[in-house]
């Protein structure tokens, strides 16, 4: 089989991950023998994880697809406004339990994202491979900026994280994967990513400062690390982030 030479246009925020010259028209490309529509969009530097929608000469395709002479490729990322799930090809499903393995540089990120309520495994010693395994035995979403990381091939739900600073990256990560309705804040221990459970006032005594003890009525314990939490000014700088994400999504 010869090479085929087959077209490329990436959309939107796709091309970020392009050459700049490549960047927001027609690259005409030279395919490998039996290349793959997931090959090649990796090969031009779009992480797969990355792409929603591909169109081969108009027609929805999976990442599976052999390019053939003359196709005309089209490359979609998340669509806003869009409702396109009649035409998704690329995954069989979405995720139903959105659950997260974030890389070793998103420490801050997956602290927000307990906080959130969202289970989210991070360790900062994970090797590449430790997070392709824990993302494809517990159908968990890939965060990381590394887009290698995200090319993996049994990598299938990920999120390239754009934006730098913690609190930023987590608004990016709820906006995109429009998760506003699902935040549970103080739902899980932000140091065991487990569910904290209810403690009898009572419980409470002698095991908390006394001023506390006092002064709160709600005590939440994990059972993991045995420690117990109230509603203190934490809290309260806490609560303050999950509602300026919500005020962010009724503004739009
Ligand atoms: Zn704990």
């Amino acid at each position: 089989m010869p090479p085929v030479t087959a077209t490329f246009r990436f959309y939107e925020e796709l091309n970020d991950f392009l050459a700049p010259p490549l960047r927001r028209r027609e690259i005409s490309c030279v395919c490998a023998r039996a290349a793959t529509t997931k090959h090649m969009i990796e090969a031009l530097g779009v992480p797969h994880t990355e792409v929603e929608l591909i169109l081969v000469n108009g027609e929805s395709v999976g990442f599976d697809r052999v390019l053939e002479e003359g196709d005309r490729v089209a490359v979609y990322p998340k669509f806003e406004a869009l409702d396109i799930t009649p035409m998704l090809r690329v995954r069989p499903a979405p995720l139903r339990v959105i659950r997260f393995v974030a890389d070793a540089h998103l420490g801050g990120l997956a602290h927000l994202l307990r906080l959130a309520g969202f289970d989210t495994l991070y360790d900062n010693h994970y090797a590449d491979e430790e997070i392709e395994a824990l993302a494809a035995a517990e159908g968990r979403i890939v965060l990381s900026r590394d887009r290698e990381l995200l090319k993996r091939r049994t990598i299938t739900h990920g999120c390239y994280v754009r934006a730098l600073k913690p609190q930023e990256q987590l608004r990016e990560i709820v906006g995109r994967l429009d998760l506003i309705r699902s935040l549970r804040p103080f739902r899980l221990c932000l140091t065991c990513n487990v569910p904290l459970r209810s403690l009898e006032r009572s419980e409470a005594l002698g095991r908390v400062p006394d001023g506390v003890f006092e002064r709160q009525t709600r005590f939440v314990t994990c059972d993991v690390c045995k420690r117990i939490f109230w509603e203190g000014s934490h809290w309260s700088r806490m609560r303050a982030l999950v509602d300026s994400l919500a005020r962010d999504r009724n503004a739009q």
